[in-house]
């Protein structure tokens, strides 16, 4: 705690692991008295450097770039790549050791890291994208490998972003291999991997709803953020017969009672996407909706709720509300949303709640069968890469029941995904020696 006393978020998501996970170490004597989960919060190697790019007035430019390798025991690092100017060590490093747990639930062979920088794409144009881009990889390609480091997108990271870098590798390196994912379906992509996060997140509510013998249909859903993730939560939460009503962006969010069927989807993913417009703008093609201004949407009334856009979005207040208005289920899209005291109102509520490192693992997990394809230099389908996404959803919850179910029949999924993340990580640390 001393030693990363200043990094509150970092502390945040490993306390919330050593709650669950200490316990359970105490009771299991190949584990205690071995350190592990001590080793396991001091990353591999963290690297700081920096970059220099000229904007489009001429002026340089310079920002902090990062790579955090968390921990390779049971395979290379794998995690995204943030650009956000809140970007720090802090960040960066509870987005790695989450990673870690979640890459272990996927059932796939890959270890954790996460980097990034504090450059804000927000308004900047395409050609200062592809410099500030170029200027990254420029540093980063020397610690990353398709065996080694394989680097994703995440906020502010999206295809355009993973063309730019991986252009600037292959450059580099004077080779073509999977060494970052999320990559354009001409150039070594995986079918399914922009949805996968938001389609994972969705088909593991399922799973918890299966639970309770219910499903999407006819469910309102509360979803905050409008990007990658959002996005796709939201599609197929409307094809399976769900009412969408909320959307957000870090100005706000929209409410429309109607509900945002597949056609206003499409409006908004050529607004975020193409147009890289703000949410409110929702309103000036769909003008019964509303619009509130700086404010998050766990107010509204809803049965299910996807928190799809960043940390510490979903406060203690708002579970409460939530909870109030009648919100059954919560599964986490984006990574940490809920704060402490907000799963802590949900666990007490006993409803299904999902933390994130299990419920949008669909991403990496893509990201994973992206990297097989590219090794096998070959092809899936979408139904094929759609199938086995589905299984290994239902394969994270299955490892997240058989760790988290409690003597009344509760599921505590934070307590499953942790447990179940962590044997796999610490029997192959251990298998290994102190290293
Ligand atoms: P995007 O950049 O595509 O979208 C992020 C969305 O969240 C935007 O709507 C953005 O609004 C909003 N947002 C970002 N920061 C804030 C903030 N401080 N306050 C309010 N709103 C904010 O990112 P993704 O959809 O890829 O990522 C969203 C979350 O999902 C993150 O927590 C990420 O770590 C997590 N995640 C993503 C995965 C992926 O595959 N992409 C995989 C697993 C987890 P604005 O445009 O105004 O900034």
């Amino acid at each position: 705690k001393e030693r990363n006393a200043h990094e509150p978020e970092f502390l945040q998501a490993v306390e919330e692991v050593a709650e669950t996970v200490i316990p359970y170490i105490v009771q299991h004597d190949i584990y205690y008295g071995k350190n592990v989960l001590l080793r396991m919060v001091e990353p591999e190697r963290l690297i700081s450097f920096r970059v220099c790019w000229v904007d489009d007035s001429g002026e340089i430019q310079v920002n902090r770039g990062y790579r955090i390798q968390m921990n390779s025991a049971i395979g290379p690092y794998k995690g995204g790549l943030r650009f956000h100017p809140t970007v720090n060590a802090s960040i960066l490093k509870f987005l790695a050791f989450e990673q870690v747990f979640k890459n272990s639930l996927t059932t796939l062979p890959m270890g954790g890291g996460k980097g990034g920088s504090d450059f804000d794409p927000k308004g900047k144009s395409d050609n200062e994208i592809m410099r500030f881009c170029h200027a990254f990889m420029s540093e980063l390609f020397r610690h990353i490998g398709p065996n080694t480091d394989i680097p994703a997108g995440d906020i502010g990271v999206g295809q355009r972003e993973i063309g730019f870098l991986f252009g600037m590798y292959r450059k580099l390196r004077n080779e073509f291999t999977g060494v970052l994912t999320g990559k354009g379906l001409t150039w070594g992509g995986s079918l399914i991997r922009p949805e996968a996060t938001g389609y994972g997140t969705v088909y593991f509510a399922e799973s918890m709803l299966k639970t309770k013998n219910d499903s999407f249909e006819g469910k309102t859903v509360v979803i905050s953020g409008s990007g990658n993730v959002a996005q796709y939560a939201a599609e197929k939460a409307i094809q399976l017969g769900a009412k969408v009503v909320t959307l957000s962006d870090s100005s706000g969010y929209i409410y429309d009672e109607e509900g945002i069927d597949a056609e206003k989807l499409k409006f908004v993913m050529q607004l975020k996407n193409e147009k890289r417009g703000r949410i409110s703008e929702y309103l000036e093609e769909y003008p019964n909706a509303k619009f509130e201004k700086g404010k998050t949407p766990w107010h509204e009334k809803c049965d299910i709720a996807l928190p799809c856009a960043t940390q510490n979005e979903l406060d203690g207040d708002d579970a409460k509300a939530l909870l109030s208005n009648g919100c059954m289920c919560v599964s986490e899209g984006a990574n940490m949303p809920s704060t402490k005291k907000a799963i802590a109102e949900f666990h007490k509520a006993k409803i299904l709640f999902a933390p994130g490192k299990a419920s949008n693992a669909g991403g990496v997990a893509t990201s994973g069968l992206e990297m097989t394809q590219n090794s096998l230099r070959y092809k899936w389908t979408r139904e094929e890469v759609d199938k086995k996404l589905k299984e290994i959803m239902a394969d994270i919850h299955e490892s997240c029941t058989e760790y988290g179910k409690e003597e009344d029949g509760y599921i505590d999924y934070v307590k499953g995904a942790n447990i179940a993340g962590f044997v796999k990580v610490a029997d192959a640390m251990l298998a290994q020696g102190v290293v």
